[in-house]
């Protein structure tokens, strides 16, 4: 018998969704299409075995619907794994929403995006991700309850990005205990790259235990303000990887780690905010491994936003939230221990004990 290999495009043409390379084993995938508002979008439901699928709407003009179903898979996929590490009773789903939300954004879009989301009862709950605002999700929640990020004043948890970068600071902390033999930071030289909502809150956390912090944005006026409220300085090379270094925080885009960038990192640790660090995740996390570079995987560190969107479900309130997202330290140690003491990686390992909840999980239903 001859086996016959099938090309991704190929492969593409005859199972146009289930053959994506991101497709996961994903529950449910679901394609809203509305003439009257202008809506499209795709709801992706990767996991519900440990509660209902939580997470963020996308609001992006993608180039393509490939784009847009290949962005929806892995990240409701990637928020499973992030839930699960966290010990949150959730599941993981995504959403993603087709144009400019600068442009394109109505409320009517937004209202009739929430009657699908209601549509689903509750097995998807949704939340804010890029191109989306608070706002949006009181919008949202006007047509069904199954919306989180929701204002303060309407009852919601607010702004998660300084809980973000709060467990980012609590696992960057626990990555130089493991690497250093220490958890201070302040003699520690390290690069902050993109210094957005996340990016600033890490930054003062940072300065304030002494770091030497450095910052990168592609936008001059934001780097000009943070350099000025914190005493931090700006770094004006064009390429952040080769600069000697203790710590690198990515805190603006996914797969600034990979083939180009791996082999000119100086730095020692790596912990940041941005989603999918990795470009390849079994590859890089290998070769940082063998460089000797401790990585605190992005989706174990970055959970503080959705521990904070979590205690709108669970009422819980700041002082569990803070709890919560402190223990990404204990974890993130944990993990790094485990990938040692079984020779793979890091993200591996995090990945490994992420499963092993939902599978125990799994039997008991
Ligand atoms: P943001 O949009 O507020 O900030 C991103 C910053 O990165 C901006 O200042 C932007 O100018 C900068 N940037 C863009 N491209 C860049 C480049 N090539 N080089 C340097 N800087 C660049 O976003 P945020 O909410 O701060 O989130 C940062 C990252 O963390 C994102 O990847 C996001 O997906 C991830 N994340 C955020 C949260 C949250 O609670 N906000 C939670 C989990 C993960």
């Amino acid at each position: 018998m001859t086996t016959e290999i099938v090309s991704s495009n190929e492969l593409k043409k005859i199972a146009p969704v289930f053959g994506q390379l991101s497709f996961n084993d994903h529950e449910q995938i679901v394609f809203c299409n509305d003439k009257d508002t202008g809506l499209r979008a795709i709801i992706g439901i990767h996991n519900t075995v440990l509660g209902p699928a939580l997470g963020g709407t996308r609001m992006w003009d993608y180039a393509t619907e490939w784009d847009a179903l290949n962005d929806v898979l892995r990240l409701s996929r990637g928020m499973t794994y992030k839930s699960a590490i966290t010990g949150l009773n959730l599941g993981g789903g995504k959403a993603v929403i087709f144009g400019d939300a600068k442009t394109k954004k109505t409320p009517e879009l937004m209202i009739r995006f929430g009657q699908f989301v209601h549509s689903l009862a509750g097995k998807y709950i949704t939340a804010e991700d890029v191109g989306m605002a608070t706002s949006d999700m009181d919008l949202v929640r006007t047509v069904t309850p199954y919306v989180t990020g929701i204002s303060e004043e309407k009852g919601g948890a607010g702004n998660p990005s300084p809980i973000t970068a709060y467990g980012v600071f609590m696992g960057m902390k626990a990555a130089a205990k493991y690497t250093f033999g220490s958890d201070m930071l302040e003699d520690k030289k390290i690069y902050v790259q993109g210094i957005g909502n996340v990016g600033e809150a890490l930054v003062e956390h940072l300065s304030n235990e002494g770091a030497e912090v450095v910052i990168t944005d592609i936008n001059r006026d934001r780097l000009e303000e943070i350099r000025d409220k914190y005493n931090v300085t700006i770094y004006e090379g064009n390429n952040i990887y080769s600069e000697q270094m203790d710590i690198y925080a990515p805190c603006a885009l996914g797969a600034t780690i990979n083939d180009d960038t791996i082999g000119q990192l100086t730095a020692k640790v790596i912990a940041g905010a941005a989603n999918n660090q990795l470009a390849d995740e079994n590859k890089h996390g290998f070769m940082l491994r063998e460089k000797g570079i401790t990585y605190a995987p992005d989706f174990l560190i970055n959970a503080g936003g959705i521990i904070n969107v979590y205690a709108e479900l669970e009422n819980y309130g700041k002082q569990e939230i803070i709890r919560k997202t402190e223990n990404i330290y204990n974890t993130t140690l944990e993990i790094l221990g485990k990938a040692d003491a079984q020779n793979i990686t890091a993200h591996q390992a995090a990945f490994e004990i992420a499963q092993a909840r939902i599978d125990a999980r799994k039997k008991e239903q």
